[in-house]
């Protein structure tokens, strides 16, 4: 078993199957559709957090939320399963950073550095990111970065002045 954090992201309504989403029930729908993942369970999640978008700015705000997990899945498998829940919420890969109808990242694998073609872990921006780490804080305020330290240090450095819980 593995203990992996998940990044959640939202910023555009999606068409689901005779239903219109928004960002926030994205997020609720994608955290069912993960405890559907085979080997998978969640443990817990965050609150749902509000921020302003990374890159381009002619989009609108995002809803993020940290997720706990526990797999027997590889982290690569898991990555596919979880490209197949963003796939489901009519994810379409276009503009770099731009809006999207989901987003879901691997922050942290066990304690793994992982570094290949498909996956970098611990997330290669998780460090700069307010709207990961204090969600990441609010579920597991223990929690220690490989290779770059203890969650509660990192948040210190980070600019949280947009971020707001919803
Ligand atoms: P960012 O990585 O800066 O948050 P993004 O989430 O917008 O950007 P995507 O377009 O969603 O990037 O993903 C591009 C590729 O990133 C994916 O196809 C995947 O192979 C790769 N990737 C590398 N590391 C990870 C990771 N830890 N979690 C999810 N995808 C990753
Ligand atoms: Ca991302
Ligand atoms: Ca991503």
């Amino acid at each position: 078993m593995t203990i992996a954090y998940i990044g959640l992201g939202s910023n555009l309504d999606s068409n689901l199957p005779g239903k219109i989403n928004s960002p926030k029930e994205n997020i609720l729908s994608a955290k069912e559709a993960i405890s559907t993942i085979e080997s998978t369970t969640i443990l817990s999640v965050s609150s749902l957090y509000q921020s302003k978008p990374v890159g381009p700015q002619n989009q609108g705000d995002y809803i993020n939320a940290v997720a706990k997990l526990e797999t027997n899945l590889a982290a690569t498998d898991l990555l596919n399963s979880l490209q197949d829940v963003e796939n489901e919420h009519g994810r379409k890969r276009e503009e770099h950073w731009g809006a999207r109808t989901l987003d879901l990242d691997i922050l942290l694998f066990g304690g793994q550095i992982i570094q290949n073609k498909r996956l970098t872990i611990p997330h290669k921006e998780l460090c700069n990111r307010s709207f990961v780490l204090v969600p990441l804080m609010e579920i597991e305020p223990e929690c220690i970065i490989p290779g770059k330290g203890k969650v509660s240090d990192l948040v210190l450095n980070v600019d949280k002045t947009e971020l707001k819980v919803v």
